[in-house]
This record gives C-alpha cells, sequence and structure tokens, in this order.
C-alpha cells in the first residue's frame, strides 16, 4: 500500500537537530518598566539605562567604578576583609555557606569596593556598593570597610563619594551588623570637622541601616531616577501609621520633592555632576 507507506527515503537533515536554532538566548532582556526588548549590548553601552524609557537597571559594583573613576583604573583598598560570621548564624542555610557562594560568584571578599582613583582629574576615594553580595546588607566588613575609606579620605584630605545600593543592615550579623551605623557615622563627623567634601550617591534600592546611617549624610545626597530610598518597607510604615500611602512615596523624585534630598541625576550626567559639585566645594 503505496499511499500509507513511505517508499523514499525521508530527506536527510544537514544540520543536526540540536543545532537548528540559532542561539539567542541571554541576548536579549527586556525593560522591566516598559517592557521594550532591548539587546543587551545595547543595555551595557547605555551604563544599564533603557534607551526607550531611561529607566536606571542595576549597575554592578565596577561597572560603578568604571563609570565614575578616570579610564575604569583604581588602586582598591582592604581587598582581604571578610567576615567572621561572629555568631554561628544558620536560617534556612549557615551564613557561613551564603558568605562563601557570595564570594565565590562576584569574586569579593564583601558587598562593598573601596576604591582611590581620580574623578575629572581629582584624586577621590569612591566606596560601591554591590547589591548581588546578600543585597547588599552592611555587616561589620562593610562598615568598617567604609570606616576605613572615611580615615584615609581624611588623612589624604581628599573627597569621598559613597554609592549606596543595598538593601540595609545584614541581620545574620545582628547587633553587630547595627553597630556599624554608630562607627561610621562618628568617622563622617570627624571628616566633617576638617571639611572634606563627602557626597553620598543613592542608587536603587538605599533601604535600611544604609539610609539610616552613611547614605543621608552627604554634604550632598544625589539619587538615581526612581530609586527606591527608605527606611521600612512601605507595607510595615502602613500598619504602623494606618494609613494608605500617597502615589510614588519612597522614590527618589517623591523625596526630592519633599527636601530629602538635593538632587536627582539621570545616570550618564552622574559623573559631570559629581565632578561640578567637587569643583564648587573645593574652589
Ligand atoms: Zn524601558
Amino acid at each position: 500500500m503505496a499511499w500509507f507507506k513511505r517508499q523514499k527515503k525521508a530527506i536527510e537533515q544537514a544540520v543536526p537537530a540540536e543545532e537548528r536554532h540559532v542561539r539567542t538566548e541571554g541576548m536579549w532582556t527586556k525593560c522591566e518598566a516598559c517592557g521594550q526588548i532591548i539587546w543587551k549590548k545595547d543595555l551595557e553601552t547605555h551604563w544599564q539605562v533603557c534607551p526607550r524609557c531611561q529607566h536606571h537597571f542595576r549597575l554592578s559594583a565596577v561597572k560603578r567604578l568604571e563609570l565614575l573613576l578616570d579610564d575604569g583604573i583604581w588602586t582598591e583598598h582592604d581587598v582581604g576583609l571578610v567576615s567572621t560570621d561572629p555568631l554561628e548564624f544558620v536560617d534556612s542555610r549557615p551564613y557561613g555557606e551564603r558568605l562563601r557562594e557570595a564570594q565565590r560568584k562576584l569574586g569579593m571578599g564583601d558587598a562593598i569596593l573601596t576604591a582611590e582613583g581620580k574623578l575629572r582629574g581629582r584624586p577621590v576615594i569612591c566606596c560601591s556598593m554591590e547589591f548581588n553580595f546578600i543585597g547588599g546588607s552592611m555587616g561589620a566588613v562593610v562598615g568598617e570597610k567604609v570606616t576605613r575609606a572615611i580615615e584615609l579620605s581624611l588623612a589624604k584630605r581628599i573627597p569621598l563619594i559613597i554609592v549606596s545600593c543595598s538593601g540595609g543592615a545584614r541581620m545574620m550579623e545582628g547587633a553587630v551588623s547595627l553597630m556599624q551605623m554608630a562607627k561610621v557615622c562618628a568617622a563622617l563627623a570627624r571628616l566633617d570637622r576638617a571639611r572634606v567634601p563627602y557626597i553620598s550617591v543613592l542608587a536603587d534600592p538605599t533601604t535600611g541601616g544604609v539610609t539610616a546611617s552613611y547614605a543621608m549624610l552627604g554634604d550632598l545626597n544625589i539619587a538615581e531616577p526612581g530609586a527606591l530610598i527608605g527606611f521600612a518597607g512601605p507595607r510595615v510604615i502602613e500598619q504602623t501609621i494606618r494609613q494608605k500611602l500617597p502615589e510614588g512615596f519612597q522614590r527618589a523624585e517623591f523625596l526630592l520633592q519633599h527636601g530629602f534630598l538635593d538632587a536627582v541625576v539621570h545616570r550618564k550626567e552622574l559623573k559631570g555632576y559629581v565632578a561640578n559639585a567637587l569643583d564648587f566645594f573645593l574652589a
């Protein structure tokens, strides 16, 4: 029965099945704000800003330093500082295990980099936080590195810039992480008395103990557009004050309107803005 039975052989596949698809996975991403499909290379050349709606994606700590420091060159300080897990804390997983995983994945000791470099030719100390390292949380190491950066800036009398991107204090280090707030603030007070400028840049998100300490203590507090900035989350506040919160609450633009920030600056203008501010401070 020739009708039902294939008499000729099936056409041979010139290309094996697994090679028949063009590999596009990982080359494209969708803008979480406007839904635009963006070529990842495009996003990279725009410093992770959506070319259509200007939504600011999160920038890694290293990329942030490349954005701010001349020629992407800097010297890193306190590279070897790592947490000792003082409480030997365990939640769903041991904290020590989380730490080692983050260190391996990101190739950094903790959630912040301290760099000494130049910004438009002017020497600066620049700290940059990494959100992917346990939510950019501040434990003993982040607190100590920030404090040492302040002390270095004070000793050399060169301006300090801290880019915050953090969920707040690191709860796995309990009170040890909360004590960092007082230590960092005391060091910043000394920097202030010595009249060395400190510029705080708040990226999305900056919350909890980081907002409640160094992120809001800059001589200038500058945020990126749309950044979530706050202390407690909106749900906790609503439940406490038993009121509905206004639209856009805890976003950079809302905070600027209400006097909590000095400026909201687009990422591509950030370096120029900081450079002008330092010119003004040091004139
Ligand atoms: Zn967009």
